[in-house]
């Protein structure tokens, strides 16, 4: 018999006539003979409103592992609620929270990396003919405290609940019927992608585009999980992600994305000598701040430099403040500080084996007048830094420079 693990988000589960729908969905499979077990989000907009009531006591040195405790709690209502509505539908469930589930976690509150998962109490569940609603986004810490995944963590527990059941598919239902060539609330041109590898979807997540968690993807492609993303509200076919030798052929570029948790810092005038680009990323690093593109460019005096980098937007205030800190010992003229820039990348296996992706990507944004601030590299991606005012033209205009655009409609 196989074994199905279905996650369902946050619009999924909206309101009651959406909880209802989908306990009809759940019972198509159970009664398919499917063994199945889910995974939920808490309602849309809910967690929203729980991270709020805590930033609203205190916006920044919160305690964190209560921060958990408050907004683990959305998905405990929707467990409870889909129980009620399989159960009226005259299917056997019961609601699992994530400790009751054995998902154990590392100590991290706010962005907890699963550890390990006991399957024994769902496998326990599922032989006894019930189905078992799980909470996502939720786990426990080494402490025995609740701890939470991180924004859009339920996709990971899916996958992770997938993997420690070793299922035969992971389905990840959501409000888009698939994962496209580009967000389709940005670019009504894209296409759905009946197919894209596990690296692909990891770049484009990482990227920016939300419709799987990064960390659901890394899991998925480490422990081989058959993940599909599929519609809640029509039943029409989604997106495999698949190993690349799955993939007949496919498109220089696959996808476009963008991302908005973009700031940059500008470090004017430092001296240009050995060990000035560490004094300057060593205290970053040692207050855990993330760092990722990085420009230098060597003033006309040959003797100073400039270094410019992005950090995520969160960060941005205290990279400034640690920056002024280290001020004397570094040596620089000033710091700058942008927040109003954003990231767009193209994201595609097919560049291994294909020249020109980078040239084709900067002529199409010179052509829009789009001033290019950063740009960074990997095999299977191109990021570059542009002013937040035009990131949908970027986008849009990408989009159709590579060949994804829908022709019909
Ligand atoms: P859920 O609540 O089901 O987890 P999310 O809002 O987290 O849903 O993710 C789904 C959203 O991801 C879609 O509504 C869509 O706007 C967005 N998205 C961004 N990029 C893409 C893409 N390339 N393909 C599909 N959806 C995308
Ligand atoms: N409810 C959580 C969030 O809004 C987890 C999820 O939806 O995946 O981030
Ligand atoms: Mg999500």
């Amino acid at each position: 018999m196989t074994l199905v693990v279905q996650k369902f988000g946050g619009t999924s589960v909206a309101n009651l006539d959406r909880i209802r729908h989908v306990a009809g969905i759940v019972a198509r499979h159970v009664k398919a003979g499917e063994r199945v077990c889910v995974v939920v989000s808490a309602m849309a907009g809910h967690t929203n409103q729980l991270v709020e009531w805590v930033t609203g006591l205190d916006p920044v040195h919160y305690d964190r592992a209560e921060y958990d405790t408050v907004v683990a709690s959305g998905e405990q209502v929707t467990i409870g609620l889909l129980a009620i509505a399989l159960q009226k539908l005259g299917i056997p469930a019961r609601s699992f929270l994530g400790w009751q589930a054995g998902i154990r976690t590392d100590a991290a509150h706010g962005k907890a990396g699963i550890v390990e998962i006991d399957p024994q109490p769902l496998l326990s569940c599922i032989e006894a003919g019930v189905v078992p609603v799980v909470a996502g986004f939720q786990g426990i810490g080494p402490d025995g405290r609740i701890t939470t995944l991180g924004r859009g963590g339920s996709d990971t527990s899916a996958v992770a609940v997938a993997a420690a059941l070793k299922a035969d598919r992971c389905d990840i239902f959501t409000d888009v019927d698939g994962v496209y060539t580009a967000d389709p609330r940005i670019v009504p041109r894209a296409r759905k992608l009946a197919r894209i590898t596990y690296e692909e979807m990891l770049e484009l997540a990482s990227l920016g585009a939300k419709v799987l968690q990064t960390r659901s993807v890394a899991l998925a492609m480490r422990y081989g999980v058959r993940l599909q993303v599929l519609s809640s509200f029509e039943d029409v076919p989604g997106t495999l992600v698949v190993d690349e030798d799955e993939i007949m052929e496919s498109n220089v570029v696959s996808g476009v994305t963008f991302s908005r948790d973009e700031a940059k810092v500008s470090v004017l005038r430092v001296e240009d000598r050995p060990g000035v680009a560490a004094a300057i990323f060593g205290p970053l690093a040692e207050a855990n701040i993330n760092v990722d593109m990085i420009v230098q460019s060597v003033s006309r005096d040959g003797r100073h430099a400039n270094i410019t980098f992005t950090v995520s937007r969160a960060d941005l205030p205290r990279a400034v403040e640690i920056l002024e800190r280290q001020r004397e010992r570094i040596g620089f003229e000033r710091v700058d500080a942008d927040a109003d820039v954003v990231k767009v990348s193209v994201v595609g296996v097919g560049m291994r084996s294909h020249a020109g992706v980078a040239h084709r990507m900067f002529r199409t944004l010179a052509e829009r007048g789009i001033n290019i601030q950063a740009i960074s590299t990997s095999e299977i991606k191109i990021s570059v830094l542009i002013a937040e005012e035009y990131c949908e033209l970027a986008v849009r205009a990408l989009h159709a420079a590579f060949g994804l655009d829908r022709t019909d409609g």
